[in-house]
């Protein structure tokens, strides 16, 4: 589990503010929802021969003996919470949510304990119109944040009765094949044997390329929408590759699953993942309610803006007020002055030499020092110019801070 320093945070601010305002431009809203959750909600609704229920879980008891989890992922608390708010039944909803996850895994670039994820989720479109909706709202961000080189993959899981007759000759497959298999997969065989073909290991990789695939033992309503789903994308002129072997971690997806994949992560290389889950909303109690959603991963998404140097939002104050021998109110008070006129500003605190102040004022990324010469004259220093300081009225310098400031937002060349 990691700290955000300061100077990574402005990247996350950026990605943040960047993707609620392309979620919003799609009319998504965004439902915030508890950290921690009954056990028993994760375990049915990922499944119990999940690796996220099977080992990835911090479970614990509470004080009344209940069985908790700190959420590993944010869908089943979304169709949770739509069912107990009766917001899911005949209704078609868009919802996102931002916040941290929690799993077990083995700590690595890229994969980490307590991650981040952006969600979105849909209910009640049982089409495959909204399923491209998602991917381009994807693409959108990746654009909106300057992203590029991210591929698409797109596959379809089919229906349960489709992935179960799969199954089947899948396990024959793999049994003609098991002194190839590394442990994992044989203990997968038996449990959940389509997670073979989500396999990182290398050297799985000629096992799985040469197994049977999906895509010949879908039912006609599951290839009608795949073909549906690939024909808009077309449409919409976004590239993206068939890969049969996408599979999702978890069991409730049905039908169309996807990923934003990059080069630039090592073996981590799912930036975002989707699919939908027609099944789900059922299974926790609700009436049957066609759903599709996506996660974006965090860390790995911010990893990349950084790898390509994208300016992260700037919060650094603009201005620095140094009260140099003045008394500390008179410096507060034309901070505030001055923070009326909508600038950010940090007011020196602690006193100090005027040496320490300017040198603290110069540290704090401000463009100008404001220094109080007496009760009623500052001289306005610009700390990124080679240029003397000019005096003025104490009056005067709020708003001739606010214009120069203005001046310089206009003209990027001043940036
Ligand atoms: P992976 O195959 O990489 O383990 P997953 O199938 O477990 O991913 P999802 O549950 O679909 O991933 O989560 C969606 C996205 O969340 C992933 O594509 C990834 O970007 C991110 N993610 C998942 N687990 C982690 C983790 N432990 N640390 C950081 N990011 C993660
Ligand atoms: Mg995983």
């Amino acid at each position: 589990m990691n700290d955000l320093l300061p100077e990574v945070v402005a990247h996350w601010q950026r990605t943040e503010a960047i993707a609620r305002d392309v979620l919003h431009a799609y009319g998504y809203r965004e439902i915030r929802l508890p950290v921690v959750e009954r056990t028993e909600l994760f375990a049915r609704s990922i499944g119990q021969h999940t690796d996220i229920v099977e080992k990835e879980m911090y479970t614990f008891e509470d004080r009344n003996g209940e069985r908790l989890t700190l959420r590993p992922e944010g869908t089943a608390g979304c169709v949770r919470a739509g069912i107990e708010s009766g917001l899911l039944h005949n209704q078609i909803q868009r919802w996102w949510y931002a916040g941290p996850m929690f799993r077990h895994e083995r700590p690595q670039k890229g994969r980490y304990r307590q991650f981040h994820q952006i969600g979105v989720e849909t209910f009640g479109v049982p089409g495959p119109d909204i399923d491209v909706e998602l991917i381009l709202l994807s693409a959108r961000l990746w654009q909106a944040l300057g992203l590029g080189g991210l591929r698409l993959e797109v596959n379809t899981l089919g229906t349960p009765a489709a992935r179960a007759a799969y199954r089947t000759n899948l396990v024959d497959y793999l049994r003609s094949r098991v002194g190839e298999l590394d442990e994992d997969s044989r203990r997968r065989l038996d449990t959940n044997p389509l997670r073979v073909l989500d396999s990182k290991n290398r050297e799985m990789q000629d096992v799985i390329r040469a197994a049977p695939s999906l895509l010949d033992y879908l039912d006609e309503a599951s290839r009608a929408h795949f073909d549906g789903l690939q024909e808009l994308l077309n449409r919409a002129g976004l590239s993206y590759v068939v890969n049969p072997r996408l599979v999702r971690g978890l069991d409730y997806y049905t039908r169309t699953v996807f990923e934003w994949l990059t080069d630039r992560l090592g073996a981590q290389s799912a930036v975002c993942a989707g699919g939908r889950y027609d099944g789900l909303v059922e299974l926790l109690g609700g009436k049957p309610t066609p759903a599709i959603g996506f996660a974006v991963g965090l860390e790995r998404l911010v990893e990349l803006l950084v790898q390509t140097a994208a300016r992260a939002t700037d919060n650094a104050p603009q201005v620095y007020v140094v009260p140099q021998a003045q008394a500390p109110a008179a410096a507060l008070v034309l901070a505030e002055a001055l923070r009326d006129r909508g600038l950010r500003v940090e007011c020196h605190c602690g006193g100090g030499s005027l040496k320490s102040q300017l040198k603290r004022a110069d540290n704090s990324g401000a463009r100008y020092a404001v220094l109080l010469e007496d009760a009623d004259r500052v001289a306005v220093k610009d700390l990124r110019a080679n240029e003397g300081q000019r005096t003025m009225a104490l009056a005067d310098a709020a708003e001739y801070l606010a214009k120069q400031l203005a001046k310089q937002l206009a003209n990027p060349a001043y940036r």
